[in-house]
């Protein structure tokens, strides 16, 4: 192989890829929809100035302006530079965050049984804004599998399985690990359980036409074109900008895992988390049929876990998990780990060359719930979906979204939840890669 080509999985797993080998580092995503910022004049008022211009922006912009409000979509970067373009695609309901009985211990039965309801209906909502809004992007009920990397986590899911059954009527079922093979090819798992109601799309199309059907609407979106104030004034907000200065009735912080101090209390709730992504190049047919054969999305059970699915109608394996660095690290060392997972699982694809890697930040709150609401000034917000947030960020957004307008059906089973900052905030961001450390420790040790 050439200088320029990009690194096989192996060499990539092994240390051995080149700085100057052929990766490009950027979401593989961007390829079919690449990021555009078109300059935009911002206007001198609007009813809403929303914050961020990921699914949670975009999707309350188009419920405000679907209720004839007028909005202005503030991003720092290009249009979708954050986690929305960035992510696996895969889509679920957030509901495995916890163990069924943990949540039930931690909120009680009936707030338990409501916040799981609440999460089947993210679900639910995102197939049908899909649908409704006609957005061609790849959006398909495939199914999730979560596999066990250990003989007791298999056991631990089958009744975390019947708990989610009896208590929020969710549908599932295990795989014993005589009949892995029908669902993955890989002998490194203990059988896993299947969630058929969870999905895929491509986040980069699903973004572009979320972008698309606003601007339709007349809504606009600013590129290049941070909130760098927010000011009281009576009645609703001045939001400063290089651009100019907007006064708005309402302002909303969509912001998530790019949250910055312009609203310093909210920053003081989420602390940001890099997450990366791997895309290997077009994997022969032979090698291919059988590593994934019911086309689902794919993770699995360890605390700091990997997921990874096909890209659409394409023989590409798209591989994810944690990565230690801010955004846009672009050196093959950041990625390494994630091609070695990939080939501990598919030990059969080491001369697959790996063309994109790329990462993100995810937004965590110290309860490992999203929180949306108003802050004491009267700020909205949306945040915090710890890394599940494609279904999540885009109900979130709409949900506010009725908030801001007055609307009762803008009410959640996450409306009354205290949202409690991180204790010491600055220490704990720092310590994420300890924290990372040990969770990994405990994954291998099973502590
Ligand atoms: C690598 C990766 C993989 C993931 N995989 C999955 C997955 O498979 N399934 C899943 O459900 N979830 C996944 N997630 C999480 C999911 O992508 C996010 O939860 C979701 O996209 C959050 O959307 P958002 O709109 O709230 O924030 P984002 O999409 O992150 O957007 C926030 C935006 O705010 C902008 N911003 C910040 N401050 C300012 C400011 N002052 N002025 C203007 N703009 C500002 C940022 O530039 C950014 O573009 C993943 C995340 C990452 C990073």
């Amino acid at each position: 192989m050439g200088e320029r080509a990009p690194p096989t999985a192996s060499e990539l797993a092994g240390g051995r890829a080149a700085l100057s080998a052929a990766l490009i580092y950027k979401p593989y995503w961007w390829e079919a929809a690449p990021r555009r910022s078109e300059p935009v004049t911002l206007p001198a008022e609007a009813d809403v100035v929303i914050v961020g211009s990921g699914f949670t922006g975009l999707s309350a912009a188009l419920t405000l302006l679907r209720r004839g409000r007028s909005v202005v979509v503030l991003e720092r970067g290009v249009p979708g530079f954050g986690a929305s373009t960035r992510n696996g695609g895969q889509i679920g309901s957030g509901n495995q965050k916890f163990r069924v009985k943990r949540l039930v211990a931690l909120r009680g039965r009936s707030k338990a049984e409501a916040l799981l309801r609440e999460g089947v209906r993210m679900l639910d909502y995102i197939a049908e804004l899909v649908s409704t809004e006609k957005i061609d992007c790849h959006f398909t009920r495939c199914g999730r599998l979560r596999a066990a990397v250990r003989p007791e986590h298999y056991e631990a899911m089958a009744r975390d399985m019947d708990d989610l059954r009896e208590i929020a009527g969710v549908e599932s079922f295990m795989v014993p690990r005589a009949e892995q093979r029908n669902e993955i090819g890989s002998d490194v798992f203990f059988g896993g359980s299947v969630l058929p109601g969870d999905a895929s799309l491509h986040p980069g199309l699903y973004h572009a036409g979320l972008m698309q059907r606003i601007e339709d609407a007349g809504g606009r979106i600013a590129g290049n074109a941070p909130a760098e104030a927010i000011s009281a004034r009576r009645p609703g907000f001045s939001v400063k900008t290089p651009l100019g200065e907007i006064k708005c009735r309402d302002v909303l912080i969509a912001t998530n895992g790019y949250t910055d101090g312009i609203v310093p209390e909210l920053g003081r709730r989420i602390v940001p988390i890099g997450s990366g992504l791997i895309a290997t190049g077009e994997i022969p047919e032979a090698m291919f049929s059988g590593l994934l054969p019911k086309n689902r999305v794919y993770g699995n059970t360890n605390r700091v876990f990997y997921y990874f699915r096909v890209a659409p109608g394409e023989r590409r394996l798209i591989w994810g998990g944690r990565v230690g660095r801010r955004a846009d690290s672009a050196s093959p060392g950041a990625f390494r780990h994630l091609a070695r997972d990939m080939l501990h699982v598919f030990p059969g694809i080491t001369d697959v060359p790996v063309t994109h890697a790329w990462d993100g930040l995810i937004g965590y709150t110290y309860d490992e719930v999203p929180h949306l609401g108003r802050t004491a000034a009267g700020v909205h917000y949306a945040i915090g979906y710890c890394g599940t947030g494609v279904s999540r960020a885009t109900y979130f957004g709409h949900k506010i979204a009725l908030q801001i307008v007055g609307s009762s059906e803008g009410r959640t089973a996450f409306d009354d939840l205290a949202f409690p900052s991180f204790p010491a905030h600055p220490i704990a961001k720092r310590a994420v890669p300890v924290v990372e450390t040990w969770y990994r420790l405990r994954d291998v040790t099973n502590l």
